[in-house]
């Protein structure tokens, strides 16, 4: 082990004695903004009562069982034959500078979340002082990046399936993830199974007054021409007009365009433009898919595939004006076939080495991934697909 990872686990265990005394810390899995998650095993696990089980009905115990390295649920005579099998957990330390707030909030929709499959249920949770850890069972799982560009789209379609799943059971409970993406997705090809982590940046959905302009449209209304912010014509030096404060929380290349516009109402579909930017990313076999610098650009890169006309729409609805000069703007947007296209024939000529000979052309459901792609990509929010509604989609409803 690195040495510098092992004096990390060291002192950890030494700072935190009730984590220590219960579990062996085995290695470091994770490192994000927020927090680190160590792997270790849990000394303390009692095979026969289950005692990590939470939820003690008997679908609560088949869905712990089923958890990887859990022992399968087994009489008390018959497990007392077989040597006990270790049982691993993921120790997620909430670093300090996340307010009390956040935390709580973290691990109380974790808890709200813990009955589904799809979902890493929360075992408990310790304080000592400030510090905070959450325990939660470990999931082996592959890194998206190696196995994304090899599995089929057939493959494929089972970690849609998976992943839209936990957002129907995310959405059902009025909840917004806000950071959907795929180290946030725990995949294992093999089981074809994966599981949603990282409530860090979940929140509720917004039941208060609000406003933002797109409350005031109905679904299938026109979207009037201007709004209360009328274009300036030109770059205004001195704007006094107050700035928009509105949760931008998510990770760039994966926001939604109501989250880069500043929507106040957002919603839980803004999860589901993130899922389908997941999707876009395997079918044009490039990952990132976006890699804008900030969210000018991130709305820039938007608009160069759906169009000007669009993307100002879309500003509009939210109460903004979306202009722009840059000639790869295009006055009519692309079909998402032609993006998906040119990324798999690596056209665009700056990297060469995305290359791929994959195609898309032998896959019998192509069309129907493509028809799920441009509704989790439907830039009004109004009218993109919600998780419900992509389970019965003819794409994954099959499996
Ligand atoms: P952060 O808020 O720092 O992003 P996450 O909850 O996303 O924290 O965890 C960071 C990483 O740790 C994940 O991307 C994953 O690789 C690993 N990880 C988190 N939870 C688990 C788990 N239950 N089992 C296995 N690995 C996990
Ligand atoms: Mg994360």
């Amino acid at each position: 082990m690195d040495p510098q990872v092992a004096e990390e686990l060291d002192s950890f265990a030494r700072s935190f004695k009730d984590v220590a005394n219960r579990f062996r810390l085995v290695s470091k899995i994770g490192e994000g903004t927020f927090s680190s998650v160590y792997m270790a095993e849990d000394m303390e696990y009692d095979v026969f009562d289950n005692s990590w089980d939470l939820d003690r009905s008997p679908e609560g115990k088949r869905r712990l069982a089923a958890a990887d390295t859990y022992p399968p649920i087994a009489k008390r005579q018959k497990m007392s034959m077989v040597p006990r099998r270790k049982k691993f957990v993921a120790i997620k330390r909430i670093y300090v500078t996340s307010s009390p707030q956040r935390i709580l909030n973290e691990l109380v929709l974790l808890h709200t979340l813990s009955k589904c499959d799809s979902i890493a249920p929360l075992i408990t949770a310790f304080r000592s002082q400030d510090q905070v850890v959450a325990i939660l069972p470990y999931y082996k799982h592959a890194d998206y990046r190696a196995f994304y560009r090899q599995l089929p789209l057939r493959e494929f379609k089972y970690y849609m399936k998976s992943l839209i799943t936990a957002l129907e059971h995310v959405h059902r409970h009025g909840i917004l993830h806000r950071d959907v993406k795929p180290t946030n997705f725990l995949y294992d090809p093999a089981k074809r199974r994966g599981v949603l982590v990282d409530f860090g940046l979940a929140e509720r959905e917004s039941l208060d007054s609000s406003y933002c302009t797109c409350r005031d449209y109905g679904e299938n209304d026109h979207i009037r021409q201007f709004t209360d912010r009328q274009p300036i014509g030109g770059y205004l030096k001195n704007d006094t007009r107050p700035g928009r404060r509105a949760n931008r929380a998510g990770t760039r290349g994966f926001r939604a365009p109501e989250v880069l516009l500043k929507c106040l109402n957002q919603t839980t579909k803004i999860d589901m433009w993130s899922a389908g930017v997941i999707l876009l990313s395997f079918m044009s076999n490039r990952f990132p898919f976006f890699n804008s610098a900030d969210d000018i650009d991130a709305m820039i890169e938007i608009a160069t595939i759906f169009g000007k006309p669009k993307i100002s729409a879309c500003a509009r609805l939210h109460g903004s004006i979306f202009d722009t000069n840059i000639p790869t703007v295009p006055d009519r947007g692309f079909k998402l076939e032609q993006i998906v296209e040119w990324a798999l024939s690596g056209v665009d000529g700056d990297d060469e080495s995305q290359a791929t000979t994959r195609s898309l052309d032998e896959e019998p459901n192509r069309g129907l991934a493509f028809d799920l792609l441009k509704k989790c990509l439907e830039v009004d929010f109004r009218k993109r697909i919600s998780a419900k509604e992509a389970l019965r989609h003819q794409f994954l409803e099959e499996i």
